[in-house]
């Protein structure tokens, strides 16, 4: 059996190890520390959490750290801030006796500037997930032109998590790039499409257990607050540009007021639920499958009969109380071969359902942040810059347009023309993410702490509402209770109701007016048309024009998912690895 003594590593390591009561290296430190210390060629490292991978990777990149430089050596990209903050803290303990060096932590959900500081102290080693990573690189707040090793955590993950083009990125700017180490839990084709690309010849080392947990669905969730559900599932499409999915909704009315207000967006969505008659129903059938809709959103009963093989996402607008309902609709993706992710949104409340669920259906759930605005716009450029790359004009559309289009452009730079091109594609997409809520549930204060101090809107906002005691709401209570049912809100969230004979007025956090006026403005009360808007609009503009945008932000920094299922073992327990099932 080998020990950690036998491997010759830096003597600071080797006692840092000790220290810390480790004894026997797991299989896949067997394996990877060996041949990355004596030899740092590309690897491929199919493991998963748990299984010591951090130690694998974290002691050979110590153990080539040179302490003298003043440049960023490796840089460890991870999907998550919380495996992001577990990785720095792990590294830090293996390097405790290794003076001068510096370890940096980049990740969302923070403040920017403390990272801007942080990397401008010269860390050899930076831990970054990827979406704030790029963003100090488009602030030149950080230069990776001499990283030398690039390691990437969790690579199944963060693919599934949509940073395919983000990695791709970040690897095209390291052109200093040596070696680069990927760990991954499966060994799935984005992944291999990755090392092809960007990897030199490389060695594969595997240990039981990869590849055999989730054979093609990859189960993750998103956690937020009950009335921000309807956000996260916008927001979620929107990152997933591609998308060809099922949303799945508990009731008959949920399926047609989400997907109401989806069409009303400009989504191609249709419902798919048991009051519709067959006639319809085929109809939105023949739509989905012949891709005229990005998704349909269905209860359980009317997506019964539903045989598409193709299906890229399921989502669960919300959990369904029996485990066995969220088998089948999991199934519904990852058929034929393929593979496919089933995203769940849960409010913090409902997170033991999800530990339930992980026990019946023994498979490992992830939990992913919802991303924020930055990362929907950037995901969307990229997605119709391959659109644009990939789109294949016939040779009559040339023939025929091409004088025309030459003569129009003839003056404009080939720079300045697809800036235009691309800006025309997402400016609604800029337009409606600018200063976006961070809506994982939890940040909703701390985001609007920083946007406070970034002069946006925070606080409360005072709204106007057309319907009074004349046509029937008798107290403020019955006001609450209206608002309440129409857009999912808690109670808590409205205060200083004031209820008059032709109108009301109601106050609400800034950051979900803009929520509840869309909420509310596609309802009728007592047969009332509900008309809605702030009511410091409405008296700069006494004509009663639509509700102003709301929705303070900070312009969103990438604050990447938590993951919470980490196992944990004690010092020296390296053969006892307590997994969650
Ligand atoms: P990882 O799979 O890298 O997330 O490691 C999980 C945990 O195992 C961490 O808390 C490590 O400190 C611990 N660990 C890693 N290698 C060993 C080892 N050889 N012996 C005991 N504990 C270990």
């Amino acid at each position: 059996m080998t020990s950690f003594s036998s491997f010759s590593m830096r003597e600071e390591l080797t006692r840092a190890i000790s220290d810390m009561g480790f004894e026997t290296p797991t299989p896949i430190q067997s394996k990877v520390i060996p041949q990355l210390l004596s030899q740092p060629i590309d690897i491929i490292g199919l493991a998963q959490t748990g299984t010591g991978k951090t130690a694998a990777f974290g002691l050979p990149l110590l153990h080539h750290t040179d302490l003298n430089a003043k440049h960023v050596q490796t840089l460890v990209l991870s999907p998550t801030r919380e495996l992001c903050m577990q990785i720095v803290e792990e590294l830090g303990r293996y390097g405790q006796h290794m003076r001068g060096l510096r370890i940096t932590a980049v990740y969302g959900g923070v403040p920017i500037t403390g990272q801007i500081r942080d990397v401008r102290a010269n860390p050899q080693v930076i831990v970054a997930t990827p979406g704030r990573l790029i963003d100090l690189l488009e602030r030149k707040a950080l230069n990776m032109d001499l990283v030398e090793t690039v390691i990437l955590d969790e690579a199944d993950e963060m693919l599934n998590m949509g940073f395919r083009e983000d990695i791709d990125f970040i690897l095209k700017t390291t052109p200093a790039r040596k070696h680069t180490w990927l760990f991954s839990a499966t060994m799935s084709n984005d992944v291999r499409n990755i090392a092809k690309r960007f990897m030199n010849k490389w060695e594969e080392f595997s240990v039981g257990g990869a590849n055999v947990t989730n054979e093609n669905i990859d189960h993750q969730y998103y956690v937020t607050s009950h009335h921000n559900r309807f956000e996260t599932l916008r927001r979620l499409l929107d990152f997933t540009p591609g998308i060809y999915g099922i949303i799945f909704t508990r009731t008959k009315q949920d399926c047609q007021d989400i997907s109401e207000k989806l069409m009303r967006q400009g989504y191609h969505v249709s419902p798919l639920h048991g009051d519709m008659d067959q006639k319809m129903r085929s109809k939105v059938l023949e739509r989905f499958k012949n891709k005229s809709l990005q998704a349909i959103v269905a209860t359980d009963v009317a997506a019964r009969g539903l045989d598409v093989n193709d299906i890229t996402h399921v989502i669960n607008y919300e959990l369904p109380d029996d485990p066995e309902v969220y088998t089948h609709r999991s199934g519904r993706t990852a058929r034929a071969g393929k593979s496919g992710i089933c995203m769940s949104i849960v409010s913090p409340k409902e997170l033991q359902n999800i530990r339930q669920i992980e026990r019946i259906v023994k498979q490992r759930f992830h939990k992913s942040d919802i991303p924020d605005g930055a990362e929907v716009v950037r995901k969307r450029l990229f997605f119709y810059m391959e659109q644009i790359a990939l789109a294949e004009p016939g040779s009559d559309f040339a023939k025929v347009y091409q004088e025309s289009m030459h003569e129009r452009f003839a003056d404009l730079d080939k720079d300045e023309l697809i800036r235009k091109l691309i800006w025309l594609q997402l400016k609604d997409t800029i337009d409606a993410y600018q200063g976006a809520n961070d809506l994982n549930a939890g940040y909703e204060n701390k985001e609007n702490k920083e946007r406070n101090r970034g002069g946006v809107r925070s606080g409360s906002v005072r709204m106007f509402i057309n319907i009074g005691q004349k046509d029937g709401v008798a107290d403020e209570e019955q006001l609450l209770q209206f608002i309440t049912e129409s857009t999912d809100i808690e109670a808590g969230m409205i205060d200083r109701a004031t209820v008059r004979e032709l109108s009301s007025f109601f106050n609400v956090p800034a950051s979900s007016a803009e929520f509840i006026a869309t909420a509310l403005s596609s309802k009728k009360y007592k047969g009332r048309k509900v008309r809605i808007e702030e009511a410091e609009a409405r008296d700069r503009d006494r004509a009663g024009g639509p509700p102003r945008r709301g929705g303070g932000g900070d312009g969103g920094y990438a604050k990447r998912g938590s993951r919470d299922d980490r196992p944990s073992y004690g010092k020296g327990g390296s053969q006892k690895f307590n997994k969650r099932y």
